[in-house]
């Protein structure tokens, strides 16, 4: 058994010239390509000379009659069959490749659209655009032209490129859900066009392979019937169990406040997700501090003396006030810049104050710390702080301004605009 599988094998591996003269096959050059009979296109299944001399000889008796093997007339037949085999297959792979070309630009104009969130009946404009560019500068080349007109850009394509893109960015971003330990979400409450309650999921993660924190837009749920917490609840859960995600992994929500959220006493409230609103929960975990360690050192469960080890080290409760104080002065900013009517150069200017207050943070950290209350508190408390490293909350400000820079550069750009309106 196993010597006769081998000997098929091996006769597999080589196609022999002579049969292409003895059985007018021939054998395309690519891999795993079949033998190909060039009187009438089939291809058989093995390589094999056995295969290939049936199917010559059941099905093309009369061209051995007609062309007699050794004759010079059955040479020149073969050739010529061989030559229009060739060139059919070769306009077929020319014709292939250009459509290849054809769908992966539209693909790529697709994804162009999509990035500047461009609505897909302007991509009619854009092959115009290019019709005309391509008159101009290659006037003679009319296979250029061709090409440019068999884009597909129609509203209709762009839609299902668009689709493609965001199923795979959906899986990809599933994907890395599954393999961190944690996330954060962030929900926000809206109508579309049709009255239609949709319910918009942003999640927060750090992604192990990049090295960095992501924020993405998980997806968008529709609300049908109510949109009371309750409903809200069963819909996100629902979604977490289509795409088995980990609830264990939430370690935060935040929502718009929206009152079906948090009023409903079946909502977010009364779940065991952890609700928190606008990062203001800092301030209260520091404001019931003494009853969070007084609750811990009731606790009998094995972590609450952990954390109550943790809250006792002064260093930590150090970083913790530093951290409720500048949290309060993002949220401060933050909420200056919601709210509807605010031009843009209200937010340019408050988003500018900002920057140079973070100047002012680090001097203040130093001396008087009249912006950072909660710090200048618990410093107080301390009985000695000489041995308290200040510098690691200035070079902590001074990340966060950097990066605030990097973030706002965007808004450097219409800067001279601005300073127009302005005067
Ligand atoms: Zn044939």
């Amino acid at each position: 058994m196993e010597r006769k599988k081998r000997k098929v094998e091996a006769e597999n591996q080589q196609f022999l010239a002579e049969w292409t003269d003895f059985y007018c096959f021939t054998l395309p050059n690519h891999v795993g390509a079949l033998p190909v009979c060039l009187i009438c296109q089939q291809t058989v299944a093995i390589i094999k000379s056995s295969n290939l001399k049936r199917h010559y000889e059941t099905k093309h008796k009369s061209f051995s009659e007609k062309y007699q093997l050794g004759s010079n007339l059955r040479k020149s037949k073969i050739e010529n069959l061989y030559l229009s085999y060739s060139t059919s297959t070769q306009i077929i792979n020319k014709a292939m490749s250009e459509q290849e070309k054809c769908t992966e630009t539209s693909m790529r104009i697709s994804w162009i659209f999509a990035k500047h969130m461009k609505p897909f009946t302007d991509a009619d404009i854009i092959k115009e655009c290019m019709i005309e560019a391509g008159n101009a500068l290659f006037d003679t080349k009319n296979d250029i032209m061709e090409a440019i007109r068999n884009i597909p850009l129609s509203t209709f394509s762009n839609t299902r490129n668009t689709e493609l893109f965001s199923k795979e960015n959906h899986s990809n971003l599933i994907q890395s859900l599954s393999a961190t330990d944690y996330y954060a979400l962030a929900m926000d409450e809206s109508c579309d066009k049709t009255d239609t309650t949709q319910l918009c999921i942003f999640v927060r993660y750090f992604d192990s392979t990049s090295e960095q924190f992501v924020e993405e837009i998980l997806t968008i749920l529709l609300l049908l019937g109510t949109t009371c917490g309750e409903d809200i609840y069963k819909t996100v859960i629902e979604y977490f169990e289509i795409y088995k995600l980990d609830m264990k992994k939430l370690i935060s929500l935040t929502t718009d406040g929206a009152p079906s959220m948090i009023g409903n006493k079946k909502g977010f409230l009364y779940n065991n997700v952890r609700w928190l609103s606008k990062g203001f929960v800092l301030q209260r975990f520091f404001a019931i501090l003494d009853e969070i360690k007084l609750f811990l050192s009731s606790s009998d469960q094995l972590c609450a003396k952990d954390y109550l080890d943790s809250l006792e080290i002064k260093e930590h409760v150090i970083s913790i006030a530093f951290l409720t104080d500048i949290f309060k002065h993002i949220n401060d900013l933050n909420f200056k810049l919601q709210g509807k009517g605010k031009l843009v150069c209200h937010l340019l200017s408050e988003i500018k104050c900002f920057s140079t207050k973070m100047d002012l943070f680090c001097e203040d950290i130093e001396n008087e710390r009249l912006h950072f209350p909660n710090l200048n508190t618990v410093l107080d408390d301390a009985e000695n702080n000489n041995d308290i490293d200040l510098n690691q909350f200035i070079n902590f400000i001074k990340k966060l301004k950097s990066e605030f820079e990097d973030r706002i550069t965007g808004f450097k750009n219409i800067e001279n605009v601005v300073q127009i309106l302005n005067t």
